[in-house]
């Protein structure tokens, strides 16, 4: 443990560190897919599937690297795990495990799971050169094997691509984890480990819905309708378009969220708990009338304007009125479905008014690199709310399930505490107040 925080530890000190035969990772298991069975989503608790379990260390195979994670955190893909919707991950892993000798390795009885992570290089495999033992690192979550051609200028599109602990194994919330070597990007050094393994899943996926022209390329005074604007997701798009001269209208659903968001920046902020939207009459029926009274209410912040970019990821609940308020010629860009992927709109808004449903999802290995060196220069900030020790990661999943959370939630695994890690605190003494702003403490 001391060699990995220790400066004094060279690169060669740390490749002849022996690797244990086996570390504790949080696991879901395959023989219990089907404990929540017949119980609503709601009812299903990430706390009851997700266990600490001993994990045998693997080796890194043809460009993949072992890292000692120091940190990590919860995204809603924990959740989607371990409450086995809409599928259990163990069909993802076997697909997987069935491509190849070195893949077979992902196909296990456990699965792994977390998707993001800062740490320190243990061991590269055959053919790494540009990470070597020592190097401390953050991880972006995609897989892809890049052979066919589809993927070769946007490295979403490979048929292969995976996202790492969630369709791989040997996943971030664990003491190791194993990663492709162009997963890896150099960790943020004004921040703690925690803090540095917040944002990459997030933040990365917003930049890529929002900034990249594979998304919704905003401009500058774009009006961005942000649902979830102090959540995980959100709280990274607020701070995008705030960075990138848009104007965010931040729905939140309580004041204190509101404050958060506020504290970012934004000035426009609907609280849809306290302005009561029912989008939906009952389980079939919407009600145009309040995509009408939203529509309204925006403008109304707005100045009268419409908003030309809708960031979505509510899914069924939201989507009927995100199309309606949507100006004409403007796009409403989707990456999730949370309250229901089969969504309802109509289409008469749509092609009328020239809109655009855009689909988004995480982001290729040069937008999560952008994405990740806006953090490391201080541009956009973490917005962990609350730490938990890597043996409380089920009660962290069960908050982000619970919508108790905002921001991030972290996970610390090797890191002993809190607070470790820094090293520009020239940069971090800039940026003290904004990296704290969502802190729980
Ligand atoms: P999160 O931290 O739970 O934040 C989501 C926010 O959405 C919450 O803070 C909540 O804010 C709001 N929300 C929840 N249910 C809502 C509803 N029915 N109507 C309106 N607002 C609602 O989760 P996240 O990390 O942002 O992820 C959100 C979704 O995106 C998840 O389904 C996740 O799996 C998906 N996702 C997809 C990708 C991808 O690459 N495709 C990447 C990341 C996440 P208020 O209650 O304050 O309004």
């Amino acid at each position: 443990m001391s060699a990995l925080i220790s400066d004094e530890v060279t690169s060669a000190d740390m490749a002849n560190l022996p690797l244990p035969e086996s570390y504790r990772g949080a696991v879901v298991r395959d023989d219990e897919v089907d404990m929540f069975e017949g119980m609503t989503t709601a009812e299903k608790d990430p706390a009851k599937s997700i266990h600490l379990q001993d994990i045998p260390t693997p080796e890194p195979g043809l460009g993949e690297v072992l890292v000692a994670v120091m940190a990590s955190a919860v995204n809603y893909n924990t959740v989607w795990s371990a409450i086995f919707e809409p599928l259990p991950t163990f069909a993802f892993l076997r697909r997987y495990g069935r491509t190849s000798e070195l893949a077979a390795r992902h196909d296990q009885p456990f699965h792994v799971i977390g998707s993001d992570m800062s740490g320190v290089v243990l061991r590269t495999g055959p053919g790494v050169t540009h990470w070597r033992p020592g190097d401390r690192v953050v991880a972006h979550c995609l897989s892809v094997e890049l052979e066919a051609p589809d993927g070769h200028n946007d490295t979403m599109l490979d048929p292969a691509q995976r996202i790492w602990g969630f369709e791989t194994n040997y996943g971030g919330l664990a003491e190791l984890a194993l990663v492709k070597a162009n997963q890896l990007m150099p960790k943020p050094e004004h921040l703690s480990w925690e803090e540095a393994a917040a944002s990459g899943l997030v933040n990365s996926t917003a930049y890529r819905q929002l900034v990249s022209g594979n998304g919704g390329g905003m401009k500058q005074g774009d009006n961005v309708l942000i649902w979830g604007a102090a959540g995980g997701l959100g709280s990274y798009a607020t701070q995008l378009v705030l960075n990138g001269g848009g104007v965010p209208v931040c729905v939140v659903s309580n004041e204190r969220r509101a404050e958060q968001v506020r504290s970012m920046g934004a000035d426009l902020v609907i609280d849809r708990s306290a302005e009561g939207y029912r989008f939906w009459k009952d389980e079939h029926t919407q009600d145009p009338g309040e995509w009408k009274r939203f529509g309204a209410r925006i403008r109304e912040l707005t100045g009268g304007e419409d908003v030309d970019i809708v960031f979505e990821h509510p899914g069924r609940e939201t989507f009927g009125a995100s199309v309606y308020v949507t100006r004409k010629g403007g796009s409403i860009i989707t990456c999730a479905s949370t309250s229901g992927y089969m969504h309802e709109y109509d289409n008469r808004y749509l092609w009328m008014s020239l809109k655009r449903i855009i689909g988004s999802h995480f982001a290729n290995y040069r937008e999560a690199w952008e994405a990740n060196r806006l953090i490391a220069k201080g541009r956009i900030h973490p917005t962990l709310s609350e730490v938990y020790p890597l043996t409380e990661t089920g009660q962290a999943a069960r908050d982000v399930h619970r919508n108790a959370h905002s921001g991030k939630v972290g996970v610390l695994c090797l890191a002993p505490e809190e607070g470790l890690g820094v090293r520009d605190h020239e940069l971090r003494a800039r940026h003290e107040t904004a990296i704290n702003r969502f802190r729980n403490r």
